[in-house]
């Protein structure tokens, strides 16, 4: 599909330029994270996931209207049988257009795949990595093997694809490991981003009594390390520090600070609906609009999105208060 030269860039009713598009590449997962999805999570059956080259087709299409970033999500992207393939298609747009195409992962399948994840041209990736502690990471995690996420790192970290930690603090759980957690970070010369637990789809579970306010976190880690704030701004919801070790730490706090301003982001989900927020059920069918009426129509659907994209979530998270979005995270692309 060629770019028309008369479609816009995108730019949202608040005059936001969005150059950045996650994709869920598949809603279901080898783990069940408490705090993401329930023990008896139904996934969308396999006829509605979107096939890779509906994928490419409106993936290329967000690039050629002004998409620098890219970044493969789920669900557990690498648990979807052609990710490879997938990835590599999309590594054909890096320098025409796209600036980096990233991934977010469990880790899980990391050591198979990391060598050709680097090869296809993925330069970064996010690993979620919430405790060190083997029974912990089971418990957390549900079924989750430690050993097989260390593998999938020591593989990442071998052929040279830098590495953040993603971890999602939970009170009673995994909140007093944070420091040990950002002290192995550094010597493995990870960046690690700290999460605040989002209220999006039903859990097992009260998200209230295990959130914790990144501000507490960050008093705490103060008071142990030297840390130096760094100005590097992302559009996202992050702030960051520097560590002792050189290594970032970012704090992911939206609850307790919001960053809609200068949202930059829209998110593809396997069944091909744009979702303009995360924290909003508005959607828009691209791959109906695109089976419909071809180029046209999609470059109308997505522009149609973006007018509709929301100042702001309104995430809450109270005791009793239930999740404040339907969906769940691995449904929209975390
Ligand atoms: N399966 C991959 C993973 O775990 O990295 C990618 C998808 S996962 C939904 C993306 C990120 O969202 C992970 O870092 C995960 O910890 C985080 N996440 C999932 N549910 C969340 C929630 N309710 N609140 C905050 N973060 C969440
Ligand atoms: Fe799976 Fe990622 Fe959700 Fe954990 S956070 S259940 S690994 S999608």
């Amino acid at each position: 599909m060629t770019g028309g030269a008369s479609v816009a860039g995108l730019i949202d009713r608040y005059g936001r330029t969005i150059d950045y598009l996650r994709v869920s590449v598949t809603d279901r997962c080898d783990l069940r994270c408490r705090y993401c999805m329930s023990e008896q999570m139904r996934f969308l059956p396999r006829t509605q996931l979107m096939g890779r080259d509906d994928i490419a087709t409106i993936v290329g299409r967000f690039i050629a209207r002004g998409v620098r970033k890219v970044r493969i999500t789920g669900g557990e992207p690498l648990v979807r049988r052609d990710i490879l393939d997938l990835i590599e298609d999309l590594g054909t747009h890096l320098g025409q257009g796209l600036e980096e195409l990233t991934l977010t992962t469990n880790g899980t399948q990391l050591e198979r795949c990391a060598a050709r994840l680097h090869s296809a041209g993925v330069k970064r990736i996010n690993v979620s990595l919430d405790t060190r502690d083997p029974l912990l990471f089971r418990q957390i995690t549900r079924r989750g093997d430690l050993d097989k996420v260390l593998a999938g790192l020591h593989a990442a970290k071998g052929c040279g694809l830098a590495v953040k930690i993603n971890m999602v603090v939970l009170a009673g759980l995994n909140d007093t490991e944070v420091p040990a957690m950002l002290r192995w970070c550094g010597v493995q010369g990870f960046d690690l981003s700290l999460i605040e637990t989002m209220p999006l789809g039903a859990i097992d579970e009260d998200r209230a009594d295990r959130f914790v306010p990144l501000t507490e976190i960050l008093e705490r880690l103060s008071g142990e390390f030297a840390l130096e704030r760094d100005a590097h701004r992302t559009s996202g919801p992050a702030r960051y520090w520097r560590s002792p070790w050189g290594t970032r730490l970012g704090l992911i706090s939206p609850l307790t600070a919001n960053f809609c301003d200068g949202c930059n982001r829209v998110r593809l989900t396997t069944d091909g609906k744009l979702y303009t927020c995360l924290g909003h059920d508005d959607a828009v069918d691209l791959r109906h609009a695109l089976r419909a009426g071809g180029a046209p129509a999609l470059d109308a659907a997505i522009d149609h999105g973006l007018a509709h994209k929301p100042a702001r979530h309104h995430f809450r998270i109270e005791p009793g208060s239930g999740p404040t979005v339907a969906r769940h995270m691995s449904v929209t692309g975390g």
